[in-house]
């Protein structure tokens, strides 16, 4: 049986684990980090192609969670984490909201204020940049849109670094940033090798079982470990560890329904990425935005149109795709099933959080016709297309009643952070209660929803964490 051996075990290399990793190695560390999924550098596939989705998307795209109302969730699975697999878009935490998170999870030394100089080390190290230039047709006619309507809106910066030989830039995913900076300090990243538990000797972990591509065994032995498998698969870990403290039982999502929607002339520019307009006016309970327009992309989002599919795939160039996201209040469970390999995760939209999908729903159509669409495919599948005003009612019934496709791309909470004992597995830097050396420091520990694209706000928080935990 193979082992490997060292100070610190980080398990999952996304946005979490890459900066846990370059922090402590960079401080002389002796670091290894466990990924489950495959490295594939930036640039090796087409983003939302359906290799890349193969290659860097667990489940190969949408897992579903069970519910009254159907929604499937994204989670990335390779070197990285979804940092390779996403938008890139940067959003700064909202101080307000770090603020209340203190207040109400009793967060030590944390909020907007105390949060400032990781935020800032985020920004500068990841290359956090606004697009130069046009955003772009599919930005343009949003922000056209939008101002028509008197809604202001914003192009996003992203985590992208532009430099004279590559003007459209390059993304700043973790292989690109934190993961070399952690090699470069003596980290050992080892991929495709998956943990299955972690290994206790009374209140201490030792290390961890895991399996290699192969399904053989590999131990992991280490002084210390720091879980960051990302929301739903950290919870799975710990809980087939045993460890309980009602790890997996508040995850939150940030639902989300997608629309396909087509235009007279050209609005799709696969060389833009994801366009980068976001509306602002609602944000944070709702933002409203430009998605990928890749024909993989394009094809799930026609889901509801199957016999006019097609002919709009045959002018994909017309075709854009938007969204509307907002900050719900359900709580998820995610669960360990014995014998069964993936995590079973149940979420049930509740009333309130379907009226504001609804509204977010005739928000995002109301929009879209004022950026000059023709017409857009309803998320309800089977419901006929929205071509005026007149039709928005109906889409919006059809989203309050749970009939729309709803997606989750941001997942967090499953471990939230705070000296609120009842409702907080991990104290206020993450450290697990009841063990001596067992840390999470991913998205789990948000203990709610930040409404916004979460990734800046997990890093600055990993920064801190993982620098308290040198202390
Ligand atoms: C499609 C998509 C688009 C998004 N767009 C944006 C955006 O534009 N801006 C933004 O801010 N955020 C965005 N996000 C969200 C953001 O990417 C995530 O919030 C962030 O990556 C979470 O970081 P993490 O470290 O918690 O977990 P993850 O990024 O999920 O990383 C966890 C890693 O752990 C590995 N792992 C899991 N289980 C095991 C195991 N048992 N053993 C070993 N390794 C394991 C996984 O393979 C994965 O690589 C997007 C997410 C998705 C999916």
């Amino acid at each position: 049986m193979r082992k490997l051996e060292a100070d610190v075990l980080i398990i999952g290399s996304g946005p979490g684990g890459a900066m846990t990793a370059a922090v402590l190695a960079e401080a002389g560390k002796h670091v290894m980090i466990i990924e489950e999924g495959d490295h594939v550098p930036v640039g090796a596939t087409e983003p939302y192609s359906l290799e890349d989705m193969a290659l860097k998307w667990r489940n190969g795209g949408l897992t579903p969670a069970f519910g009254p109302v159907k929604v499937t969730y994204v989670e990335g699975k390779c070197v990285g984490g979804a940092s390779e697999i996403n938008a890139a878009l940067y959003h700064p935490p909202v101080p307000s909201v770090l603020d209340a998170w203190a207040a109400e999870y009793g967060i030590d030394d944390f909020g907007g204020a105390p949060l400032a100089e990781h935020i800032r080390a985020v920004e500068h190290e990841a290359s956090v940049s606004p697009f130069p230039g046009s955003p772009g047709i599919a930005s343009e006619r949003l922000a056209a849109g939008a101002a028509s309507l008197g809604w202001k809106s914003v192009p996003v910066q992203r985590f992208w670094k532009y430099d004279a030989q590559n003007p459209l830039g390059r993304r700043q995913s973790m292989t690109e940033t934190y993961l070399p900076r952690a090699k470069a300090a003596g980290a050992v990243l080892q991929d495709g090798l998956k943990v299955k538990k972690l290994l206790f000797q009374g209140r201490r972990a030792v290390g961890a079982i895991a399996t290699d591509r192969e399904g053989q065994r590999v131990d992991l032995r280490a002084g210390k470990v720091v879980v960051c498998a990302g929301a739903v698969q950290t919870a799975l870990i710990l809980q087939r560890s045993g460890y309980g403290h009602r790890v997996g039982q508040t995850l939150t999502m940030n639902p989300m329904i997608r629309v396909a929607a087509e235009f007279g002339d050209r609005i799709n520019e696969p060389v833009i990425g994801v366009p980068v307009q976001q509306i602002e006016a609602f944000k944070p309970s709702m933002t409203l935005g430009c998605s990928n327009g890749s024909l993989a992309h394009l094809a799930l989002w026609l889901v509801g149109a199957p016999g006019d599919r097609e002919r709009l795939l045959a002018e994909w160039w017309r075709l854009g795709v938007f969204y509307a996201k907002v900050m719900a209040k359900a709580r998820g469970v995610v669960r360990n099933v014995p014998l069964f390999d993936e995590a079973f995760v149940s979420y049930k939209l509740g009333k309130d959080d379907l009226a504001l999908l609804g509204l977010a729903a005739e928000r995002l159509a109301t929009v879209l016709l004022a950026s000059g669409a023709r017409s857009i495919v309803s998320p309800v599948p089977g419901a006929p297309a929205i071509r005026s005003l007149s039709d928005i009612p109906a889409l919006r019934a059809g989203v309050e009643a749970g009939k729309a496709q709803v997606t989750a791309i941001h997942l967090h909470s499953t471990v939230p952070m705070g000296s609120e004992q009842k409702h907080c597995p991990a104290d206020s830097y993450g450290k697990l209660r009841g063990l001596e050396n067992v840390w999470v420091n991913d998205a789990s520990l948000l203990p709610d929803t930040p409404g916004i694209n979460p990734q800046g706000t997990i890093l600055a928080i990993a920064r801190r964490n993982a620098q308290h935990m040198l202390g």
